[in-house]
């Protein structure tokens, strides 16, 4: 290997002294061979634990048929998870792309197509994404400020504050665009009130319901999608970050009562369903189960109690392994602590500890990352 003399990477991230070389299950470990407990999972995206049997062996079989053939063609692994991810949903078409940030344009164009509008409602705080598009609608200024004049049409209303929603309608809005829970923004739950209200508002406004399950959508929040726990069911969803456990995609899935807006030419994208990532993503849909989901929902009850208990925690939100905490301190203080400690966390926001482990971590998983947390905040 040559010797890097400098960094030749484009500083979009702050620098780190770590670096991973390889995962198992619930494990990372570092260049140096120190084992990390990870809960953080790459920002929700593994999980189910690295190397997992299943899409590992899913996308080596794959690997040795065939890469790409591109979307003039059909190809089998686009087609089954397609089906799988309509099954999941009760009726809906699946367009596949590479990220989240992707698959909230596709929806973004969807809706513009569908409706004819192009004002979209979203929440401060709020993220979707980088790309001029997703930005647009992502409630968080210091992020938009460097690039504008972005997409025109955002109105932002503050999450669970009916008020402010009703304050953002208008008649030009042709999309509402959620977080069930706000990953980004401080770990913030959408209450049912909440939902039904932004529910209600896009029916009466002629607008689509969207939610953006990139981080909440997979298993994450202890229901294969978010939504099932919100006494809804919207017209449009995007997935993105777990679906293949670590492979690269995105996807918008269309209910079949609001199909047919997209026609050949409209959309597309070069790499969009790649057999061997939809193959892994495949076995992933496969590994959910009712048991795996209900391991979810338990270790979340368990993880939001320890925290609850850790000196400088004002409040524990969250549902099922998205969980936050936010502290009277720093939180990026505790995760660089944490880390050196052996833990992988994550902050959401300056003063939110976020903690988004494999769902596959065990209660034993759950109560050495609380020791870790418990040492390090108690210093
Ligand atoms: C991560 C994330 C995105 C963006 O996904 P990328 O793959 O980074 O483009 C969009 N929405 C939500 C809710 C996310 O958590």
């Amino acid at each position: 290997m040559s010797t890097v003399l400098h960094n030749a990477l484009l500083p979009t991230y702050p620098e780190t002294r770590v670096t991973f070389v390889e995962g198992d299950g619930v494990w990372l470990t570092d260049n140096a061979g120190k084992k990390y407990l990870d809960f953080a999972a790459g920002i929700a995206v593994v999980g189910l634990g690295h190397r997992h049997p299943a899409p590992l062996a899913a996308a080596h079989a794959q690997l040795d048929k065939l890469w790409h053939a591109s979307n003039l063609y059909g190809t089998e692994p686009g087609r089954v998870l397609a089906q799988v991810l309509s099954d999941r949903f009760g009726g809906a078409q699946a367009f596949f792309c590479n990220s989240g940030a992707e698959a909230n344009e596709a929806a973004l164009k969807y809706a513009r197509k569908a409706t004819g509008k192009t004002g979209v409602i979203a929440l401060e705080q709020s993220f979707h994404g980088r790309t001029m598009g997703a930005l647009s609608v992502t409630g968080q200024p210091a992020k938009r400020a460097a690039f504008e004049p972005l997409v025109a049409g955002a109105r932002f209303a503050g999450p669970n504050d009916i008020p402010s929603l009703r304050a953002a309608a208008s008649e030009d809005v042709g999309l509402v665009l959620l977080e069930p829970v706000l990953g980004e923004g401080g770990v913030i739950p959408l209450s049912p009130e909440f939902i039904a209200a932004a529910t209600a508002l896009a029916e009466e406004l002629g607008a689509l319901l969207a939610f953006d399950e990139v981080q909440t959508g997979m298993g994450r929040t202890g229901t294969f999608f978010a939504f099932e726990q919100l006494g809804v069911r919207p017209q449009l969803v995007t997935l993105a970050k777990a679906l293949a456990n670590g492979l690269p995609i995105g996807c918008l899935l269309v209910a079949d009562d609001a199909a047919g807006a997209f026609v050949p030419g409209d959309h597309g994208s070069t790499f969009g369903a790649n057999p061997v990532v939809c193959a892994a993503a495949i076995a992933v849909c496969d590994t959910i189960d009712e048991a795996l989901l209900a391991q979810v929902r338990t270790n979340g009850e368990r993880l939001r109690a320890g925290l609850a208990g850790l000196p400088g925690v004002v409040e524990v939100r969250g549902t099922g392994l998205l969980v936050g905490a936010e502290l009277e301190g720093s939180a990026g203080e505790v995760v660089d602590a944490a880390l050196d400690a052996g833990l992988v966390c994550l902050t959401s926001g300056a003063n939110v500890l976020r903690l988004a482990p494999p769902l596959v971590a065990s209660a034993d998983d759950v109560d050495r990352a609380l020791a870790i947390l418990t040492e390090v905040t108690n210093r």
